[in-house]
């Protein structure tokens, strides 16, 4: 029987009123314990995320691990992505883009043609990275994520769990509180896998065009789309987290998410 979207807002406002409280692994029991049907951790194999997957592998929990490969991604991800299979025995299951819409699209616009535009560059993430994450979601009741609040000023308006309309499902931040030096030495301590680049100043990596290494003091992700300069089109984010209305989610002020 299907759950009334009011229903599972609900559900999400309590879990994450219960969230601060609870450690990352009794939060994803009560996540898997709200809901039946699927529930889904998408990763990009960034630190967090690889803290999140050892986390819900050594937890048990029948909780699917997907990723999105662009096919623009660094070759030291694909490294972690196959150490993590390994280190876990689990299977990381991949969503690919369209092929005939990608060929459409870079024979218009170029193989770099993201870079021609900030309309360009959403457009091929909506192509690598957004469909396919609708695929990777469709008939799912819950999707986890990585997301650390001080990643930017733009997550730290998010909460722990949400209802995300849009997709009819709840999302859930588990590590949210997390800092990063706290996943850094969750994975030292646990001998996670993480991405080699990482020590190279590349603190937040997506596709490898799109992500340069950070000097000391700028924001985490202030590598990525870095030569997108104005303050309306440069929101350090692709287009996957939306607020509750569909849209991209705002941090207080003007500031856009993805
Ligand atoms: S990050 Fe860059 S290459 Fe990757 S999908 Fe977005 S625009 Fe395209």
């Amino acid at each position: 029987m299907s759950v009334a979207p009011g229903d599972r807002a609900a559900q999400a406002a309590a879990l994450n009123l219960s969230f601060p409280s609870l450690d990352p692994a009794a939060r994803l029991s009560a996540l898997r314990a709200a809901s039946p049907g699927r529930n889904v951790f998408t990763s990009s194999f960034g630190l967090e995320d690889q803290a999140l997957t050892h986390l819900i592998a050594q937890s048990g929990l029948d909780i699917e691990f997907v990723t999105l490969d662009t096919g623009r991604l660094f070759p030291d991800a694909y490294d972690v992505w196959a150490s993590t299979e390994q280190r876990y025995g689990v299977k990381i299951k991949a969503f690919y883009p369209r092929r005939v819409a990608l060929e459409d699209w870079v024979s218009e616009h170029g193989i770099n043609g993201f870079r021609d535009s900030s309309a360009n560059r959403h457009a091929c993430c909506g192509l690598r990275k957004i469909e396919p994450l609708a695929r990777a979601l469709a008939g799912a009741d819950v999707w986890i994520t990585g997301l650390r609040a001080d990643q930017s000023q733009n997550r730290a308006g998010m909460d722990y769990v949400s209802f995300d309309a849009a997709r009819g499902l709840i999302k859930a931040n588990p590590l949210l509180d997390w800092s990063r030096q706290r996943a850094v030495n969750f994975a030292g301590s646990n001998d996670v896998p993480i991405n080699a680049l990482h020590a190279q100043g590349f603190l937040s990596i997506g596709c490898a065009p799109c992500t340069r290494a950070i000097a000391p003091g700028e924001d985490e992700r202030a590598g990525r789309w870095w030569w997108e300069q104005s303050a309306e089109t440069n929101d350090k984010e692709c287009g996957l987290h939306v607020d509750a209305d569909g849209k991209l989610a705002r941090a207080s002020g003007d500031q856009a998410v993805l």
